[in-house]
């Protein structure tokens, strides 16, 4: 794993679960960061296991298939490295770079992009073919589905070979062509970003307009909870993405989605979004 943040941290987990010898990294990994590395993962699981759905033994079990690291090079052996790092091509095509020029051939590389095109990270590299997107859901223990992007130039035996990776990982995978926002995120956005609108128009309180979508509609949680639980930040570069492809204003980031970004407010990771955490 590149990046071991929300997403980072819980594929890092689901791989090791499911017994893949697993290495993370993260540039800002520091034994005093407990929101990032192996303490986060273990202390999920522990939860898991207080809670008795997991035993004990397949915690270590778990334990013992991680490491982590801040060299990226230490990636090099790898069958398989799923970039998850924050949502911005220059930040994702700079570690696909770095990687092509340090791993053998064999390597696949995957990116859990939102929104990004595949095709174009896969340019970044001298094996277009065997790069694709695996798109994994918040949290990535939890949830079962796995978005697999196809780029253009991915081949048949890369796609196949992660759909098998997918199904060990007790996952559903879905398939989608190489375009912004994919399946869900092309569905969902719009919808994050109307009720941002709608609450920076004034329509209603942020109480409200989740309590609509909640009660009214049966979604687990409203949209302004479900936009902090994301992250405000990715929200905002996962919008300007599908508004830089498609341009239609429907995709077009609020401007209080930008100044809460600009202001830190992150969401759940940062302590405060819509709401206080
Ligand atoms: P996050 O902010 O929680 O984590 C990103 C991590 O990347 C951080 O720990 C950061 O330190 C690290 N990082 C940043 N630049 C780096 C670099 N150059 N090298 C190594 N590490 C670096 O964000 P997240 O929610 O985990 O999202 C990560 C990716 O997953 C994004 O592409 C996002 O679109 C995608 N994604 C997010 C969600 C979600 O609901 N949050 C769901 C699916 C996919």
């Amino acid at each position: 794993m590149v990046g071991s943040g929300q997403m980072g941290g819980g594929i890092a987990q689901v791989c090791a679960t499911a017994s893949f010898e697993t290495i993370t990294h993260d540039l800002f990994l520091t034994r005093d960061n407990p929101k990032l590395g192996l303490g986060a993962i273990r202390a999920r699981l522990q939860r898991q296991v207080d809670q008795g759905r997991l035993a004990a033994a397949d915690l270590d079990r778990a334990m013992a298939n991680l490491s982590d690291t801040t060299d990226l090079a230490d990636l090099a052996g790898c069958d398989l490295i799923i970039e998850a790092v924050v949502e911005r091509l220059d930040d994702k095509a700079a570690i696909f770079r770095t990687l092509d020029g340090q791993c053998g051939p064999q390597t696949i590389f995957a990116s859990n992009t939102s929104s990004i095109s595949i095709t174009e990270l896969a340019a970044q590299t001298k094996r277009p073919d065997r790069v694709l997107g695996l798109h994994f859901f918040n949290p990535p223990p939890v949830m079962k589905l796995i978005e697999m992007v196809r780029g253009l130039t991915t081949s048949d035996e890369t796609f196949a070979t992660c759909r098998s990776l997918a199904e060990r990982l007790g996952k559903t995978p879905i398939v989608s062509q190489d375009r912004a926002g994919f399946i869900v995120n092309y569905l969902l956005m719009p919808f994050l970003l109307d009720a941002i609108r709608a609450y920076e128009n004034g329509l209603a309180t942020k109480e409200d307009i989740d309590a609509g979508m909640v009660y009214g509609c049966n979604h687990p949680m409203g949209p302004l909870t479900l936009a902090d639980f994301v992250g405000l930040d990715t929200c905002y570069y996962i919008a300007q993405v599908l508004f830089e492809e498609f341009k239609e204003p429907r995709y077009a980031p609020p401007p209080l989605l930008k100044r809460m970004v600009l202001a830190g407010r992150l969401g759940r990771k940062s302590g405060k979004g819509f709401y206080d955490y």
